[in-house]
């Protein structure tokens, strides 16, 4: 399969990681084992859609599931998968419907394998235990909230280790123990040889921001608490029970299938627009639109006819910029000129006066309760500095903030804790030290 229009695209799930080093990655990882014993390869759909902000994965999983399913089959076929899962935030209720439904018409179409669809849950922070499940949502709707609220905080630890799942096998990887979902038949090769189609279920998630973090998704979906792995290895050398894993973004394998049909979409993206607009939405617009563009195009304009007081360009872990910034190409390039990165594509419009740093204290607390904790420099530093701000309504001196930002920075494990300092540099370099009027 020739897939040279995805040069171009880059993962639409905050990292913006090169679509096509991903799928080639995979493809050319050895086969571990055989789909009849556990083995083979694995595709996962990340439609964990967290990031404040950000709602386009949810508007696919609606409107247009089966292009993004599509978009699976193609890369299966591609990398010699046959198994996927669309690991599914809990919260998207009526998407499940939409997806099941959207499965089902691709198994009778041929393009999905029998017996897709299956639905099972994986671990929340409170590390319940990963379980399959055949129909409805009753037994995983019991989020890691319901859970302390049923039980306590007791016995969380005991919990993460112990293996629930109904189904249980042979996992491939060192000593691990972990719910699999049913093995594909012993005759099912893969697809990229044989043109089987692919078996993709899908599994609800665990309930929490850090289940949208690739690793911590993985270890969601092997029933353990949703905490990151150290990297290397890589998903793509050993992802979910080892094996070699493609994981993707909702809207990357939506834009996958779109560009190897053939469509003249290259260079687009979604944009997830909201706060102080008249039009809120998703909405598909070049790569390096500007903001102002995006509001006054699509958006309608500020409400009120008011001035931007402050934006957020790519979700809340791209932190907040002035009204300067307006006119910035929303490119990987062109917000990298201005301290921050595309993200999410999630643009929030604040109108004037808002106090930007009210916003940066705001996300800033939200990262101090997402944290894993697993890292101490992100554990204390996002709570220290969301506290801070809280505390003293003032942004830390310059000396404590580069001891406490470079510490998250160096001694965090994953884009939480790396990203997380980006809100104060950003408040210095805009708001405080430029002079800009928040
Ligand atoms: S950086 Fe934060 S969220 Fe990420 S692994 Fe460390 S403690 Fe957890």
């Amino acid at each position: 399969m020739d897939i040279s229009s995805l040069e171009q695209l880059r993962g639409c799930g905050g990292a913006g990681f090169p679509a096509a080093f991903k799928w080639k990655a995979v493809r050319d990882e050895p086969v571990v084992g055989t789909p009849a014993s556990g083995g083979g390869k694995i595709l996962v759909c990340n439609a964990d859609e967290g990031e404040p902000g950000t709602f386009k994965d949810g508007w696919i999983l609606r409107e247009q599931p089966e292009v993004m399913l599509r978009g699976m089959q193609r890369a299966a076929a591609f990398t010699g998968a046959v198994r996927g899962y669309v690991y599914l935030r809990p919260e998207y209720v009526e998407q499940l419907a939409h997806l099941k439904q959207a499965i089902a018409s691709l198994v009778a179409q041929g393009i999905l394998s029998e017996g897709s669809g299956a639905l099972w849950a994986g671990a929340g922070f409170a590390g319940r235990p990963a379980e399959m499940h055949d129909t409805g949502l009753d037994d995983v709707a019991l989020s890691a909230l319901d859970w302390f609220v049923e039980h306590g905080a007791q016995g969380l630890q005991g919990e993460a280790t112990e293996n629930g799942g109904l189904l249980t096998g042979h996992a491939f990887g060192e000593g691990r123990s972990a719910p699999l979902p049913p093995k594909v038949g012993e005759d099912v090769a893969p697809a990229s040889t044989t043109g089987v189609p692919c078996r993709i279920d899908i599994c609800v998630g665990g309930g929490a921001y850090i289940c949208g973090e690739e690793t911590a998704l993985l270890e969601s979906m092997e029933g353990r608490r949703p905490q990151p792995r150290h990297k290397p290895p890589f998903p793509t050398q050993s992802g979910l029970w080892g094996l070699p894993t493609l994981m993707n973004n909702v809207e990357t394998f939506w834009w996958a299938e779109r560009l190897l049909a053939g469509e003249p979409v290259s260079g687009c993206r979604l944009y997830s627009l909201s706060g102080d607009v008249h039009r809120p939405g998703v909405y598909e617009a070049p790569v390096g639109i500007s903001a102002r563009e995006l509001i006054d195009t699509f958006g309608g304009g500020v409400i009120g006819q008011q001035d931007v007081g402050c934006w957020i360009p790519g979700g809340a872990a791209t932190g907040v910029l002035p009204a300067a910034c307006l006119d910035t190409p929303l490119s990987p390039e062109g917000l990298k000129e201005v301290g921050t990165a595309p993200g999410t594509a999630a643009v929030v419009v604040y109108a004037a006066p808002q106090d930007a740093r009210e916003v940066a204290a705001k996300i800033m607390r939200f990262f101090a309760q997402e944290s894993c904790s697993q890292c101490t420099p992100c554990r204390l530093g996002c709570l220290a500095t969301a506290d801070w701000l809280d505390r003293t309504q003032a942004w830390p001196d310059a000396d404590t903030e580069e001891r406490w930002l470079e510490s998250m920075a160096l001694g965090s494990i994953c884009g939480l804790g790396f990203t997380a300092p980006l809100v104060v540099q950003q408040w210095r370099r805009w708001f405080a030290e430029s002079g800009v009027p928040a």
